[in-house]
Parts: structure tokens; C-alpha cells; sequence
């Protein structure tokens, strides 16, 4: 079967080069290598969240592991959780929470727009909360929260900022250190363009001491603390990692490091609007409020005549995979990924393969308009 073009918000298009790395044998996941590439990823890793001190964590799983992680490591039993949600993975984080018995209070925006600073600030004013988490990129809504914003009004707050960075991370700035992130938390298939199968997290020394003044936490492997000695010294065992994958995140941060972290966010951002410029000279409109787009996914509205499961399926024999609308975006809009190691050559084929689509289905528009929109702005 011909290779589709996985434009899906996540799993990202796989790179050559971290194909190659994860056929190679299996090592042991104490010996040489381990110790090298592990300490490596984690090196480079805390180098992509602008994170100097701290520590990283790799982790057999994948994003919701990193969530669970990063809440059950720094919000005590008896303390208060802020988590501002603009979608579903806001949402999961209170279910995740209520799962533990965890206390919150959710803050949540209406879809396509994203909690202001000003009500953040507004929230703050009366409550103590101890952690303060916030999605950066919403998958369902497509939605960019202003994270820097966030930042700003919490560096006057003792709170622990934890980052749902599933969908930014690698590919949005997020400055750690800078600005005052305490957790950033991601997954490998994302930004990383890695195939799933790691939980990621980055801990502030901040959020690390946090921890160790917690005398317990209804947690075993999810305990950053017994995982902490493994990260230091791969030699040393709690549960086995899966070495493969970390082979294949660590050659991805080597490609995210030779591209260069400004050249890597400039480049999502000029995808995201050529990308979108396309569509639009397609006739198709956008879900998320024009403030909040995202550079790593765009959620797109169909006109009327486009039915989603035959414009679909019709791009999939094409040659490429969106995926539809979550809840009450369902059947009304499809998701479109433009994150990892894209090309201008794939973001092309996608325009390509869409006007083939609507030719299929019979939905008009101007011949070549797509690609000729995206060319002004990748000018290559
Ligand atoms: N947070 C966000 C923002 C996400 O987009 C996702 C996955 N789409 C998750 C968390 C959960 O990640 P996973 O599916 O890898 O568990």
C-alpha cells in the first residue's frame, strides 16, 4: 500500500532518519548505549523547553502518562489545583484529578478561544492554588494559549505552572526558565515526530523540590522519584525502558537541534500559514478564533456541500489522513496536523491532494489556488 501522508494532529509524519533508528537491534537497557543516548536525549530534551537546571524524564507511555505524572508529582493531598482549559485535554486533566480525589476548581473558555490572562489573574486574586496547569496547544480546538501571558501574572505566585505541551512542545517556544514553567509535559509523536510510545517531562528544580517535600503520593510508576536515579545513571534499574523508542526521541532531538529552535518555530509558523492560506484561497474557513490559531494544527470548518466521512475518505485515496472533529465539533470540521518535520514539499502534496478531493466530490474552486496561495508565503 502507498505510504499515506499522516496529517492527523499527532502521530506526526515519521522522518527517515528515526525510522532508521528504531530498526536497529535492541540493546540492553542498562548497557553502553542506553547510557549515552538516554543522557543525550535528556541533555538536548531540557535544551528544546529552554530548561537549564531541572530535570527530564523519558518514560515508557504517552502523553496522558505525562499529565498523570506531572500532577501527581506536585499537588499534595489536601492542596488546590487551577487548571484552565480551552478544550477536551483541559477537561482530561480534572478527570484525572477527580480519578485521585484530587482538589480543583476548572476554568474553562468557550471553544476556539482560550482562557484570558486577565481572568487568570481575576481567579488568583481569592484562592490559593498550589499548581496552576494550562494546555498549550488545545488538539481538539486547535486552539494557542497565551502560556507567556500565563507565566508572567503566576511569577508572582508561589503555584508550581505545570504545561500540557502534547501539542507545542518541540515546535512552539516554551521557555522554561525565562519565563517560569515548572512542568512541561509532552509525548514523543507529536512535535518530535516520533511514533508513540514515551511520556516526556521536563521538572523545574522548582517542581523537583516540590516533590521531595511530599512525603508520599498515590503513585508507583508514576513516581518521578523512583524514576529519578534511572535518568541520572541508566545503569541502574526501576522498570524496563523501552529502548527503542528512546533511541528514536534521541535521534529526533538531534534533528530538532541541527534545524536550530528559532528556524524550528519559524519554520511551524510559516507551514501553519501557508498551509491555511491554501485552504482558505479553497474556500474553507477556520474553527479556532483568529487569535488563538495555532501553528502546530488547524481546525477547519467544511463549507456547506462537504460532507465529512466522503471528504475523508475521498483525501485519505488521495494520499493523506486528517482526522475529524471531537464532541461538539463532530462531523462540522476536520483536524489537520502541521507539526514535526514537515516539508514544504508534504504541505504542497496535502494542497494537491486536496483539490484532487474536491474534484472528487464535486465542491468547486480555482485550479491551483491552494498551491499557489501556500508558494507566496514558502516562496520556494
Ligand atoms: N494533551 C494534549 C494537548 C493532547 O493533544 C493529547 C493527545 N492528543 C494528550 C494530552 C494525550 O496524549 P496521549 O494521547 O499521547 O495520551
Amino acid at each position: 500500500m502507498r505510504e499515506k501522508l499522516l496529517l492527523i494532529p499527532g502521530p506526526s509524519p515519521v522522518h527517515p532518519r528515526i525510522i532508521h533508528s528504531l530498526a536497529q537491534p535492541t540493546v540492553s537497557h542498562v548497557g553502553p548505549e542506553m547510557v549515552e543516548e538516554l543522557g543525550q536525549a535528556l541533555e538536548n530534551l531540557k535544551r528544546i523547553v529552554f530548561c537549564e537546571k531541572g530535570e527530564a524524564f523519558l518514560i515508557a507511555g504517552a502523553g496522558t502518562l505525562a499529565m498523570e505524572m506531572a500532577i501527581l508529582n506536585t499537588l499534595a493531598s489536601g492542596e488546590k489545583a487551577l487548571i484552565l482549559s480551552q478544550g477536551y485535554f483541559g477537561n482530561r486533566m480534572a478527570e484525572i484529578c477527580r480519578s485521585f480525589g484530587l482538589d480543583h476548581d476548572l476554568l474553562e473558555s468557550p471553544w476556539g478561544t482560550a482562557v484570558l490572562p486577565d481572568e487568570l489573574d481575576r481567579r488568583l486574586m481569592n484562592n490559593d492554588y498550589k499548581v496552576v496547569v494550562a494546555t498549550h496547544v488545545d488538539t481538539a480546538t486547535g486552539t494557542c494559549a497565551p502560556v507567556h501571558e500565563y507565566a508572567e501574572i503566576l511569577k508572582k505566585q508561589e503555584a508550581i505552572f505545570i504545561l500540557d505541551g502534547v501539542c507545542a512542545t518541540g515546535g512552539i517556544e516554551e521557555r522554561m526558565d525565562d519565563w517560569g514553567i515548572d512542568v512541561v509535559l509532552t509525548a514523543a509523536q507529536k512535535c518530535f515526530g516520533v511514533p508513540p510510545g514515551l511520556a516526556v517531562l521536563v521538572l523545574s528544580e522548582r517542581a523537583l523540590a516540590k516533590r521531595k517535600a511530599m512525603p508520599r503520593i498515590p503513585a508507583y510508576y508514576s513516581d518521578l522519584l523512583r524514576w529519578l536515579p534511572i535518568m541520572k545513571d541508566p545503569t541502574k534499574y526501576f522498570s524496563t525502558p523501552c529502548v527503542n523508542e528512546v533511541r528514536a526521541f534521541y535521534e529526533s532531538t538531534l534533528i530538532i537541534l541541527e534545524e536550530g529552535l528559532e528556524e524550528r518555530f519559524g519554520r511551524h509558523s510559516r507551514t501553519a500559514r501557508a498551509l491555511r492560506s491554501g485552504l482558505e484561497a479553497l474556500g474553507f474557513t477556520f474553527f479556532t478564533q483568529k487569535e488563538f490559531l495555532a501553528a502546530t494544527l488547524s481546525v477547519v470548518n467544511y463549507p456547506p456541500g462537504v460532507e465529512d466521512k466522503r471528504f475523508r475518505s475521498s483525501y485519505y485515496e488521495s494520499g493523506v489522513v486528517v482526522a475529524g472533529g471531537l464532541a461538539e465539533t463532530a462531523g462540522r470540521v476536520f483536524r489537520m496536523g502541521h507539526m514535526g518535520n514537515l516539508s514544504s514539499s508534504q504541505v504542497y502534496f496535502a494542497l494537491d491532494a486536496l483539490e484532487q478531493t474536491l474534484k472528487t466530490i464535486g465542491y468547486g474552486f480555482e485550479q491551483g489556488s491552494g498551491r499557489r496561495a501556500a508558494r507566496a508565503i514558502l516562496g520556494d
